[in-house]
Formats: structure tokens, C-alpha cells, sequence
């Protein structure tokens, strides 16, 4: 590049500075870079980012800043209606001559940034959009016949057979030098309005430190402390057994190379090696979320396979309410739902018991859970949730079978068994013993009194009967 080159390093969903080949490119081509992060949640169509993911957001943006001023640089923000006119307008006021960034895959992102790159390529810019939000082109793996996947399995098998992440980039040595010798006006982080100023948030703030320092704490740590047991520990909602790496994920503090790469350099002997492939499956099925999103856009809100959408759901406010606030009577539904309002996160085993208990025990439409989710998850993903909700209502990809309806008590005995998980988050159940927790109505009446117990009062009687529910749902999965 000519002397005074300056390029705009747009960051999106990779707030980070290692491993990320648009921030690379552009400090090891240009002389100036500047790095440019643009709120426009009216480009989102139908998901604009939740308010927990709001909150991650807002303090995610400051870590990144603070990383970048200690090279010497600087985070400008910006707020609008579209990104188009706002990367047009900053390429104006700094005299910069290219934009680079890592692409997204939502498909109103997609869309936008198509457009974006025909745009500014006309205005004359060199434009380049890189791949480091996953590990694999969605449009290079297919299926022998040339088709997307739709089955995990083979999708796995072929995603080993052809991939090689490569090796994962250095944070860039940027400086001073890397400064534009002026910087153009940014918007205050406060002005993003992402921080939303209630109580709720408290409970984030104690459960996570969102930022590129605290995503290599939490995966170092994890490495270390839990991954060897992973295979087994991960079931378990009572035990920190699984990474807790979705959200880093999810807002790029962490790329899925820096993962993959770090994981399987870990291993060292034969059990490492099985429990490193059980937790790369993971980061997999994270893969397929993302190919069958790019592949079949609509099934963010419509079902995958087409039968479910004669399906009679029967939607009912109460019941809804009573999930979403943990008051189903079902303590291990209760603690996934209170653990989720209270931390952002909910453990995957009891994302899929709620899931269930939502679309199966109470036949609420999948995309009210989802929605849920997307508002009220600090990892919330449009592939992954999307992936997740249709799996559990059996309408989509590698779906469970419909007639699989999880039976919150029996999943509560046999993943949590002492109840610790439920003690945690349904306080007021702590007191009863092991054999009654996760059936409190089936506890003797002097057991309640005991643990100072009373349905229907301290804690809710069941909002259905599980039995009866199961056999409602089948019946209504049958008539399709
Ligand atoms: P780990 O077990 O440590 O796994 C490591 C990583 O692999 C995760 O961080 C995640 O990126 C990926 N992963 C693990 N399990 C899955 C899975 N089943 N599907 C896809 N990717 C997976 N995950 C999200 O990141 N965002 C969501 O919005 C989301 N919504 C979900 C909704 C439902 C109804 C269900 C059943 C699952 C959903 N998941 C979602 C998947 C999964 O529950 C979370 O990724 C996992 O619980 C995150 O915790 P972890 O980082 O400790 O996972």
C-alpha cells in the first residue's frame, strides 16, 4: 500500500484482537487502521440483539476498547439506521481507501452486507470479507449428491475429511504507528444505550467477565480443570463440567479455531484424545447450527420439516408465564428457567428438559421459547437457538423423534441426583431431601413440613401432569 494508507477495520461479531484475519490483513497492509464498531439494530429484521446479549454487548465493546488503547489505538463507535451510509461516511472523514471485516451468517445480515460490498466496491474502496466466525465454508461441505446437510453424523465425518482450521493468528502488533494521524468523532458507549440500568443485570455481572482477557481465562481454566471429565461432566447441570465458552463464542472474544486449536494441541495420550473429540463434537454441532442456517434461512421462525407446521399448538398465557418465571411446579424446570433469568445462561442438558416441557408437556410453539431465549441468553445465537429448539420440538434437522418427551423427574433424578442443581436455584425447596426433590408432590406431608414446604404456596403445584401432558402431545403429534 501506498505511504498513508488507512483502512477501516469494521469489527462485528469478533470483538477480539487475536485470530482475527480482518484486523490482520488490514495492520499488515495498511499504515493507519481504524477500528470501527457500528450499532444499527434495525438491520437485524426480526432479531435484534436480546437484552441480556445487549448487556454482554455493552461491556464487551468497553474490554475491547481498553485492549486497543493499550496498543495505541482506539474503538470508534457509531450509531444509525443502516451501516451502509455510516462506513461511507467514515471512509470520507478519514480519507481510508479499503474495509475489511469477518462475515456474519444471519440472513438479514447476509443480505445487508452483500449489498454493503457492491456498494462500497462502486464507491471505489477495496473491500474484503473474511471467514473466522466458523471453521468451514458452508458452501463446501455437501452431501454426495451436492446437497446441504441435514444429518449430523455424515455432516461430522466429512467436516473431519476436509478440514484443516490452520494455525490460529497472533493478536497484531499495532502501536502507535498504526493511529491515523486524526481520529474521526465516536459516539460514547453509554450513548449505544446498551446497558439496560436494572437490577436483573446484577446476576450477569456476578456470573461473567465478558472481554477477550476473561474468554482465555475461561477457556485455560476449563482445559485445565474439566475437559479430561468433559464426556461425563457435561450432562451434568449440578457440575461447572462444561465449558461455558458460548457467550465468548457467540460475541467473538474467542474464535472456534482459537478453540479447536488449543483443545486438540492439549492432547497428549489416548484418553486425552477421546475426551478432546467428545468436546470437538460440540464445537460441531456449533458448525452444523451455522451450515443449516446458511443453507435454510427460514427455519428461524418456520420448521424445518414442513409437516410440523399443521401441528396444533395450543398456546396458553398462563402456562407461558409460569415457564418463563420458573413457577412450573417441576423443580428442575424451574431451576433451568431461574438459573437462565438469573446468570444469561442455562446448562445445555436443561435447555433441552425446558424445551421440551415447553413444546411437549405444554404444546407452546417452539418459537415462543426461542424468542425467550433470544432475549434472555447471554449466548444467544440464532443458529445454535434455532438448531436447539427445533431439534427438541422434533421439527428439525437430526430432530429428536417427537415421541421422545422428556420426563423432567426421571432427567432430574438421573443428572442431578442430589439435587444440588435444584437446591441452587429454587431456594425454597433446599430444605427437602434427595429423594423428594425433584417430586416435592409426592413427598409426605410431615417431608414438607420438615423443609418448610407448602404447595401451592412456597412453591407452585404442578401447572400440568406430566403423564397426562405426554399422552396429549402424543396424540396431537399423531393427528399430522
Ligand atoms: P460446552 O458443552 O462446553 O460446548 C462447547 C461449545 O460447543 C459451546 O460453547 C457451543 O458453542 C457448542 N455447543 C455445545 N453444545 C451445542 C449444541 N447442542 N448445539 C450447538 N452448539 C453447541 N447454544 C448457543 O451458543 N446459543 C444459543 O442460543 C443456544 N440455544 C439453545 C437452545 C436450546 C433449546 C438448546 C437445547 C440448546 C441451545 N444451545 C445454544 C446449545 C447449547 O445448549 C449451548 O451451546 C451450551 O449449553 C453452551 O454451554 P457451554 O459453552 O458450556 O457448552
Amino acid at each position: 500500500m501506498g505511504k498513508g494508507s488507512i483502512a477501516v477495520v469494521w469489527f462485528l461479531q469478533d470483538l477480539r484482537l487475536g485470530d482475527n484475519p480482518a484486523l490482520d490483513h488490514a495492520v499488515a497492509e495498511y499504515d493507519a487502521v481504524i477500528p470501527l464498531y457500528l450499532w444499527t439494530p434495525d438491520e437485524h429484521g426480526e432479531w435484534p440483539p436480546g437484552g441480556a446479549a445487549k448487556w454482554w454487548l455493552h461491556h464487551s465493546l468497553a474490554s475491547l476498547d481498553g485492549d486497543l488503547r493499550q496498543k495505541g489505538s482506539r474503538l470508534v463507535l457509531r450509531k444509525g439506521a443502516a451501516a451502509l451510509p455510516l462506513l461511507r461516511a467514515v471512509a470520507r472523514e478519514t480519507g481510508a481507501r479499503a474495509v475489511f471485516w469477518n462475515a456474519r451468517y444471519e440472513p438479514a445480515l447476509r443480505e445487508r452486507d452483500r449489498e454493503v460490498v457492491r456498494e462500497l466496491r462502486e464507491d471505489g474502496l477495496t473491500v474484503q470479507v473474511f471467514r473466522s466466525r466458523i471453521l468451514h465454508d458452508p458452501r463446501r461441505i455437501q452431501t454426495s449428491d451436492g446437497n446441504p446437510y441435514r444429518v449430523f453424523t455424515p455432516f461430522w465425518k466429512k467436516l473431519q475429511d476436509a478440514m484443516d482450521v490452520g494455525a490460529t493468528l497472533d493478536r497484531p502488533r499495532m502501536g502507535e504507528s498504526k493511529a491515523p494521524a486524526r481520529w474521526p468523532a465516536s459516539e460514547s458507549l453509554g450513548a449505544l444505550g446498551l446497558d439496560p440500568k436494572h437490577q436483573w443485570a446484577d446476576g450477569l455481572a456476578e456470573a461473567w467477565t465478558p472481554g477477550e482477557a476473561g474468554a482465555q481465562r475461561r477457556l485455560d481454566t476449563f482445559i485445565e480443570r474439566a475437559l479430561l471429565d468433559y464426556d461425563e461432566g457435561r450432562n451434568r447441570p449440578d457440575r461447572d463440567g462444561s465449558s461455558r465458552l458460548s457467550p465468548y463464542l457467540q460475541h467473538g472474544e474467542l474464535s472456534p479455531r482459537q478453540v479447536w486449536n488449543a483443545v486438540a494441541g492439549w492432547v497428549s495420550n489416548r484418553t486425552m484424545k477421546d475426551a478432546a473429540d467428545a468436546y470437538l463434537r460440540e464445537i460441531a454441532w456449533r458448525e452444523f447450527g451455522y451450515h443449516l442456517l446458511f443453507h435454510f434461512p427460514h427455519t428461524t421462525t418456520e420448521p424445518l420439516n414442513e409437516k410440523f407446521e399443521r401441528f396444533p399448538w395450543d398456546a396458553s398465557e398462563r402456562d407461558m408465564k409460569a415457564w418463563c418465571k420458573g413457577r412450573t411446579g417441576y423443580p428442575v424446570v424451574d431451576a433451568g428457567m431461574r438459573q437462565l433469568w438469573r446468570t444469561g445462561w442455562m446448562h445445555n442438558r436443561t435447555r433441552m428438559i425446558v424445551a421440551s416441557f415447553l413444546t411437549k408437556d405444554l404444546l407452546i410453539p417452539w418459537q415462543d421459547g426461542a424468542r425467550w431465549f433470544w432475549d434472555t441468553l447471554v449466548d444467544a445465537d440464532l443458529a445454535n437457538n434455532t438448531l436447539g429448539w427445533q431439534w427438541t420440538a422434533g421439527s428439525g434437522a437430526d430432530a429428536q423423534p417427537y415421541f421422545r418427551i422428556f420426563n423432567p423427574v426421571s432427567q432430574g433424578n438421573r443428572y442431578d441426583p442430589d439435587g444440588a442443581y435444584v437446591r441452587a436455584w429454587v431456594p425454597e425447596l433446599a430444605e427437602l431431601p434427595s429423594a423428594s426433590i425433584h417430586e416435592p408432590w409426592k413427598a409426605k406431608n410431615s417431608v414438607l413440613e420438615d423443609a418448610g414446604v407448602v404447595l401451592g404456596d412456597t412453591y407452585p403445584s404442578r401447572i400440568v401432569d406430566h403423564r397426562e401432558a405426554r399422552d396429549r402431545a402424543l396424540e396431537a403429534y399423531q393427528g399430522l
